[in-house]
């Protein structure tokens, strides 16, 4: 039992109504339990954080990230999608033991929680997938993970990632059984085949038909680039949605990244099964991808949030970043009002958590909802002055200005140090363990 009240702040809702809101806010028992107003603590064991100077928001939720990829930072730039994979990140990704993957988990979760980012959607790699979540346990990152499932007959895929239908099956529900739901609902599980081409028709049925059953999301890549494309089309003799779609992928509980490459009855099928779309603008750039019609999908009812994907794609996790870019990158296109600070916000914050399957309980400054709450900075040079602090929060802030961060009502962040990893030993172990993995390759 205890409370956290951010105190001094302008509180930028998030709510229905984009209400701004000059007052308190208050956790209690890690749940928003007063928006505005003064609060006063109705236990002995309260904190009261100052937030002076700073809007208190919704934390950011990134639907597609890739923590297990951080130690490739830098490594694999200036590539499109097929050779950046086959060239190094998979044979990063098969070079990884459980230390390594350690440290590139907690040195994702460190740039993460201190720029503003409070849950994720996290694809892992083949293997070694409870060090991920055992690095988010420590972290305080609220995180939904799911080992990536990869059972393809591909001779592209190197040794260290192949893995049988069943085995791949198998590890899953025995990662299902150890974490989802574990550190009171903060961790959760999301089946993650990588792709169509990684995987086999079974398996995708089966993931399909066991997410159903269990109410378990999924978590896949579509549509990025077009040679993925046509590799989907020589195998299938269909578009790569409709493969989806036909294998029973699609749905409410689906997050795909990307979207890029699309046909209208592929927009149809994912608006008419709710299947959520991410938009990761970062990483569609550098990989030379496309841009997704992330106005029309939106227009034709397909919810959408957004995500930096990995950092050998991007090469931060920066969410502010992306949210900046992606209320930019459609403007030149469609005109200047497209997606407007309030609509890209709510892209970053609630449909991140519709994406996850949270929306009852994450996105928004609403009583009721789970306390993940960050307060940033509007007082630097680069910020003032503050006429409208949605303006400011989108187009003007960074991930550098985020003060305090609370993830279930429990500060991680403090004046801009993470309280539970020491990000020096972090970053001195990811160092250390990226040479280690790229002298084995
Ligand atoms: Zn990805």
């Amino acid at each position: 039992m205890s409370e956290l009240i951010f105190r001094g702040g302008t509180l930028v809702t998030v709510d229905d109504d984009h209400r701004v809101v000059v007052g308190d806010l208050a956790i209690k028992d890690g749940v928003i339990a007063a928006v505005g107003g003064r609060y006063t603590p109705t236990q002995r064991d309260f904190e009261i954080v100052d937030a002076t100077g700073c809007v208190v928001m919704p934390g950011l939720v990134q639907a597609h990230v890739h923590t297990c990829q951080t130690l490739a930072r830098g490594r694999a730039d200036d590539r499109e999608l097929l050779d950046w994979l086959h060239q190094v990140v998979w044979p990063y990704e098969g070079a990884l033991d459980a230390d390594a993957l350690t440290a590139s988990a907690e040195l994702a979760m460190a740039e993460l929680l201190l720029g503003g980012t409070t849950a994720i959607l996290d694809m892992a790699t083949v293997h070694h997938t409870d060090a991920v979540f055992a690095a988010a346990e420590r972290s305080g990152i609220r995180a939904t993970i799911g080992k990536a499932m990869m059972d393809a007959p591909d001779p592209a895929i190197p040794r260290g990632l192949r893995e049988s239908t069943q085995a791949s099956l198998d590890a899953s529900e025995a990662l299902i059984e150890r974490w989802h739901g574990a550190a009171n609902d903060r961790l959760r599980y999301a089946y993650a085949p990588r792709f169509v081409l990684s995987c086999t028709d079974e398996l995708l049925r089966e993931v399909g038909r066991r997410s159903a059953a269990r109410g378990v999301g999924i978590h896949t890549h579509a549509s990025e680039n077009t040679g993925e494309i046509a590799a989907v089309a020589a195998r299938f003799g269909k578009r790569n949605i409709e493969a989806l779609h036909d294998l029973g992928v699609l749905g409410p509980r689906t997050a795909i990244a990307h979207c890029i490459h699309l046909d209208p009855h592929e927009v149809d099928l994912l608006a008419a099964t709710g299947t959520h779309c991410v938009h990761c603008p970062s990483s569609n750039l550098k990989l030379a991808s496309g841009v997704a019609a992330i106005p029309e999908l939106i227009a034709r009812g397909v919810p959408v949030a957004i995500g930096a994907d990995g950092a050998p794609c991007n090469n931060n996790l920066d969410g502010f970043l992306e949210l900046r870019l992606a209320a930019l990158l459609h403007k030149p296109r469609l005109g200047p009002r497209t997606l407007p600070a309030s609509q890209a916000l709510a892209l970053a914050t609630r449909g991140g958590a519709r994406a996850l399957g949270l929306d009852a309980e994450l996105g928004a400054l609403t009583v009721g909802r789970r306390g993940d709450v960050i307060a940033v900075d509007l007082t630097g040079p680069h910020v003032v002055p503050v006429e409208n602090p949605l303006s400011a929060v989108v187009y003007a802030a960074r991930s550098t200005d985020v003060r305090h961060v609370a993830v279930d009502g429990r500060v991680v962040v403090r004046d801009r140090a993470l309280t539970t990893l020491d990000v020096a030993a972090v970053t001195r172990a990811a160092t250390t363990a990226a040479h280690r993995v790229f002298a084995r390759i």
